[in-house]
């Protein structure tokens, strides 16, 4: 191996950790991932992964194994509390883009990625209950330390340990709690018939007066699948952002008791869930600096974001895309952490910022706010479709997964 390939320590085994080290092993850059738990569990709900992030998992040959698992999204559908029909915008292939969009449990892609670090990277590659407490380095050298057991050495140091990351805290000492959007959200998935197209990412209602996103995860032989749903509602307090929190119907149901569509029975959805998980609105001040010497953050350490607009871990994937990149072509493996994060900060703190300013469904916020909130006769009289779609194609640049952005079909 050329010496410019260095040993690599990735602290974290999640989405962003996974790829990064089949990234960094597709051009022969040899790592080991860090992990602080202590068995593989599939954790979470639902996830889409837009094109831009399929791109990224296309070239790791990702692609036919998610295919396998997730559904390939057709369209987003934007619907008010009435459930009335707002805008229907194809997605993924359907869109133009050369890449799908493919909803799945959050599962089913972190076992598709650690399957192929195991299978290629080998088992020895990953560290299962490696819980770091902090690095520390030299000019050649970064050591990063162990909960309960002993230190690893390597060039480099990638901190990939989420949103809780322990090696952003050793830079960000002061940076307290996370900041509350004053939202909660309770998230579920239910095994269903499908509904509207069989593959589309639906948005229904406003988050002042109950707000549903659904979406199919999974296919099933007997024509079943496993809808994810979630849903947003003003709060004041929160409990911590945790993967698996549990959450109660009574706590949120209220808004939805009457939304009985004739394209969907959204409390029949609720009531089959198989769990219900919680989780608050939380993402943290964008930070001007990820790379201190050997060592830099990625993923959810770098920029903690609202988990809206799916694009927290397609923002990971696509870092560890360009890491990857810069520390192959620069010999100097401290200068490539300087040139990642110019080219990656920027970019992504105003992800972070769009998110709490204006999230996707602004749309339907737009339509409530012109209607007072009540049923519309017809959607042109209140509001040239035209507009809507504009609304969404602005997100859509900024978040960089626009159709020229990622580019379309060959
Ligand atoms: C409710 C919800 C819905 C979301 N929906 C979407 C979506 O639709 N699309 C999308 O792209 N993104 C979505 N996201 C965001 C996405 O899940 C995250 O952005 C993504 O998981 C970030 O990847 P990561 O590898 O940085 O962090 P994680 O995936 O959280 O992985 C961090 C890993 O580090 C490990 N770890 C933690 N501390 C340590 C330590 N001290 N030492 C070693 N290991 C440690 C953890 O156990 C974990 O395995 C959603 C998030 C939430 C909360």
């Amino acid at each position: 191996m050329a010496d410019k390939k260095p040993e690599i320590l990735v602290i974290g085994g999640g989405i962003g950790g996974l790829t990064l080290a089949l990234s960094l092993h597709k051009r022969g850059i040899p790592c080991q991932v860090f992990e602080a738990a202590t068995e593989f569990k599939p954790l979470g709900v639902g996830i889409n992964m837009m094109p831009h992030a399929i791109r990224v998992l296309t070239s790791l040959g990702l692609q036919p194994t998610l295919e396998n698992y997730g559904v390939a999204a057709k369209e987003f559908t934007f619907f008010n509390r009435h459930g009335q029909f707002i805008l229907a915008e194809p997605c993924g292939l359907h869109a133009g883009y050369e890449y799908p969009h493919f909803s799945i449990h959050r599962g089913d892609l972190h076992k598709v990625l650690y399957d192929a670090v195991i299978e290629r990277l080998g088992p020895e590659a990953v560290h299962l209950g490696h819980r770091c407490t902090g690095v520390d380095q030299n000019s050649d050298s970064v050591t990063a330390r162990f909960e309960g057991t002993g230190p690893k050495t390597g060039s480099i140091a990638i901190a990939v340990d989420g949103f809780h990351s322990a090696v952003r805290r050793q830079y960000y000492p002061n940076e307290g709690a996370p900041h509350f959007g004053g939202i909660n959200m309770w998230r579920g998935v239910t095994r269903r018939k499908p509904f509207l197209s069989a593959a589309s990412v639906t948005r229904i209602g406003t988050v002042a007066r109950g707000k549903m996103t659904i979406y199919p995860i999974r296919n099933f032989k007997d024509g079943t699948q496993l809808i994810n749903w979630s849903t947003e509602q003003p709060r004041d307090d929160h409990k911590l952002n945790d993967w698996a929190t549990p959450g109660r119907i009574e706590d949120f149901i209220e808004p939805f008791r009457n939304w009985d569509f004739d394209w969907l029975d959204v409390p029949a959805l609720i009531a089959g869930a198989e769990f219900i998980l919680e989780y608050p609105m939380v993402d943290r001040d964008p930070v001007n600096k990820w790379t201190h010497g050997r060592v830099t953050l990625l993923g959810d350490a770098a920029h903690p974001m609202y988990p809206r607009g799916g694009n927290g871990g397609a923002q990971a994937i696509l870092d560890a895309e360009v890491i990857s990149r810069l520390l192959d072509e620069m010999d100097d493996p401290a200068a490539a952490l300087h040139a990642y994060e110019d080219e990656r900060l920027d970019v992504t703190n105003n992800i972070v910022l769009t998110n709490r300013a204006q999230p996707p469904d602004v749309i339907i916020e737009k339509v409530e706010e012109l209607t007072g909130g009540e049923p519309f006769e017809k959607l042109e009289d209140i509001i040239d479709p035209a507009q809507l779609v504009a609304i969404s194609e602005s997100y859509k640049n900024t978040a960089g997964y626009s159709l020229e952005k990622v580019g379309g079909a060959r």
